[in-house]
């Protein structure tokens, strides 16, 4: 920030993944003396532009270019933690499937995986109201439908470019609705044993919307209807509502995504940590629709060790 400071610049251009367009919109609010991260972490409220922003992803996943929410990790309390401020929203956003040509085939699936999370949580969110739906099912269409594409094909730019529309359109989904239990349990994943955000997602992703499916029928069978563009053969809301289950699992399968946490060396041990650790994230366990208990987080996180 001193540098920035010193150096006269009145804009600032961010381009890489999440966290880097996270640092860039904290960085657009931190140009003053007022107030610090620290504050921030108490107060977000604080926060106000000072120089504006323009934000070029290298990933089609976080949707990062489009919220106003910057994510902090707390070393000492090993959580990453949420800063979410309209002032960070970006003044301009460049979407251009150029940037994401070359991205590790890991990277893309882990990040794409992430976008997925985004649009289905979003989508059966307590908070889904139209406006979020519009970009949560356009985004779902998306994605399912050019996922492994982009992913498995250096040269399907076109692919490649509906990802990055539907990443964004997940964010923009974000800010309307919110994700649900899948981002809530991933948190302590990421903050304690560093694992990837789109990756803890989508271990997580299939085992809670199976937990989810009794009261998410109707919603999943709606993506079906959307998303489905071969023969329709899918008759009622159960064979439509398990179809959307087995597509993304079969995605998360497919790219090649770790799908165990004793990959990661996280002990069996540590399970009552992670079930606390879990439940804290109250904010968004409570936009998904089936309620979670402790028991059933420790169920969740027990399927995943
Ligand atoms: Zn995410």
């Amino acid at each position: 920030m001193d540098e920035f400071k010193v150096s006269g610049a009145d804009l600032i251009v961010a381009c890489g993944g999440g966290s880097v367009m996270d640092a860039a919109k904290l960085a657009s609010v931190l140009v003053t003396d007022e107030y610090g991260v620290k504050e921030l972490l108490d107060d977000p409220g604080r926060a106000r532009k000072c120089v504006p922003i323009v934000l070029i992803p290298t990933t089609a996943g976080t949707g990062a270019e489009v919220t106003p929410n910057a994510i902090v990790a707390v070393p000492e309390k090993e959580l990453k933690v949420g800063i979410v401020n309209e002032n960070m929203i970006a003044d301009y956003v460049i979407l251009d499937a150029r940037m994401i040509k070359n991205l590790p085939r890991k990277i893309a699936a882990a990040t794409g995986v992430d976008a997925l999370a985004h649009c289905i949580e979003c989508f059966t969110s307590n908070k889904a109201n139209p406006f979020s739906d519009l970009y949560a099912l356009e985004g779902l269409d998306l994605i399912l439908n050019n996922i492994m594409d982009a992913c498995n094909d250096t040269e399907a730019m076109e692919a490649k470019n509906r990802m990055q529309i539907a990443a964004y359109y997940g964010g923009l989904a974000i800010t309307a609705s919110g994700t649900t239990a899948v981002h809530a349990l991933s948190y302590p994943l990421g903050g304690k044993y560093h694992i990837a955000h789109g990756v803890s997602n989508a271990i997580l992703l299939a085992p809670v919307m199976r937990f989810n499916e009794p009261v998410c029928r109707e919603k999943f069978a709606q993506v079906y209807d959307r998303c489905v563009h071969t023969e329709k053969t899918c008759k009622t809301v159960e064979e439509k509502s398990a179809y959307i289950l087995r597509w993304m699992e079969n995605i998360v399968k497919d790219l090649d995504i770790p799908t165990f946490l004793k990959s990661f060396g996280v002990p069996e041990e540590d399970l009552e940590g992670l079930v606390e650790a879990g439940m804290q994230i109250q904010r968004l366990l409570v936009n998904n629709m089936r309620p979670v208990t402790a028991d059933d987080a420790r169920a969740l996180y027990k399927e995943i060790m």
